[in-house]
This record gives structure tokens, sequence and C-alpha cells, in this order.
């Protein structure tokens, strides 16, 4: 992948590079947001990272400005405020995902990865993939290593919905609202019930849901192709 980095700590931005280029990715670094600006107008990268704190235009603008231009760059945002109107404001200006400094390197790749994948199962349109996981929308189907798994309704569109959002955490309500709008009544306690179907088919492949107790659940990113 060819990644553009915003940051003006030439540390940082040091660190980030080798790290990025040890896993063969393509890394360019920048400095201010207006240089950044200037670099997706004139050139194609697969992802952002993106430091909020800069001098001139700060991080915040300058995402408010690449998605006025539809510039859809999937962009993680790195930044030392936590404070969670700082996070729901970039959110809003169309951030990706967020990682609050400081970060393990492990975390970041597994972040960027995500990223990359969500985005790129987005523009296929027809086909998910997670790791040995496929899933065909037309068909409404689901495959390990090219073997159908047999998944109902409700299981397949909740497996729909967790690849989409792979390494995020989603909330019981979320899963509700979203699966409603297939199948009117359901409950949280339905979910734990196709959730645990779920894993009964998956984790033999690798592919753990982790439960966030008293919230939801979470689609692991997917780890064993960093190389490709
Ligand atoms: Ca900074």
């Amino acid at each position: 992948m060819r990644i553009l980095i915003v940051e003006d700590d030439p540390l940082l931005a040091d660190a980030l590079t080798q790290l990025l280029r040890s896993r063969h990715h393509a890394a360019d670094t920048v400095t201010t947001a207006e240089m950044a600006e200037d670099a997706v107008d004139h050139e194609n990268f697969d992802l952002m990272i993106l430091d909020i704190g800069l001098p001139g235009m700060d991080g915040f603008e300058l995402l408010r400005r690449l998605r006025a231009k539809n510039r859809h760059v999937p962009v993680l945002v790195l930044t030392a405020r936590d404070a969670v109107e700082d996070r729901v404001a970039g959110l809003e200006l169309g951030a990706d995902d967020y990682l609050v400094k400081p970060f393990a390197n492990e975390e970041l790749l597994a972040r960027l990865l995500a990223l990359s994948r969500r985005s790129r199962n987005l523009t296929m349109g027809h086909k998910y993939s997670y790791g040995p996981l496929e899933l065909n929308l037309e068909a409404r189907s689901a495959s390990l290593r090219g073997v159908v798994v047999d998944t109902p309704q409700r299981e397949w569109d909740l497996l729909r919905l967790m690849v989409e959002n792979e390494g995020r955490i989603l909330g019981k309500e979320r899963i509700v609202a979203e699966l409603c709008a297939v199948e009117k009544e359901l409950s949280a306690n339905a979910i734990e019930v196709y959730v645990s179907r779920l894993r009964q088919k998956l984790e033999p492949a690798g592919i753990r849901i982790r439960t966030v107790r008293g919230f939801g659940y979470m689609l692991e990113p997917w780890l064993d192709d960093f190389a490709s």
C-alpha cells in the first residue's frame, strides 16, 4: 500500500515511515496539512495517517476540506487529544478511524489493515473478504476457503455487518437496529444466539468475534495478510 503520513513531529514521522517500510508499504511524509492537501490533489494514496495538531491548518480542517472535495482516501487520525468531543468531531468530518498517542505498533498496523480492507470491500461492491472468509453480497452466501458455510438470513446479515465493521466495536443496539431493517422483532438476547452460532462456524478457521462486555461485539482485525 502507498501511505501518506501527515505528521509534524520528525521523530514520530520517522518511526512511522520505518515501521511501514519494514512491512513493505510505501510511505511518504509531509509535515503540514497544506502539503498533504496538495499531495492528495496530485497523487493517489491508499491510506492517510493524519495528525490533528499541525502548524497552520489543523488535521480537522484538512479532513473537512478533503471530504468537501470528495476525496475518499481512508484516513486514520492520530491524536494526543483523547477527549470524546474531539473524536466525535473527527468522525463527523470523515475520519475513518482513530488512534490516541501513544500507541503500539501492532495496533496501528492492525487498524490500517482493517481500514484498507473496509475501503476495498466497499469499492468491490459485490464481494467482501476477511482472511479465509468471503461474502458474496448478491448471492447472500458465505464461504470459508471456498467451502460454503450454512448461514440463515439473520446470521448472514449479522456476519455482513461485522465484516463491514471489522475492528470496530458494534453495540447491541446498533446491531438490533441494522438487522431490524430486515426483520421487525429482534431482542438483544437473540443477537447473542446468532453470535454464538457464528462463532461455532467460524472459530475453527481462526476467526474471532470478541465480546465487549456490557456493550456489544467486535470482529477482530484479521492479521495474517500483512505482507500482501
Ligand atoms: Ca503534531
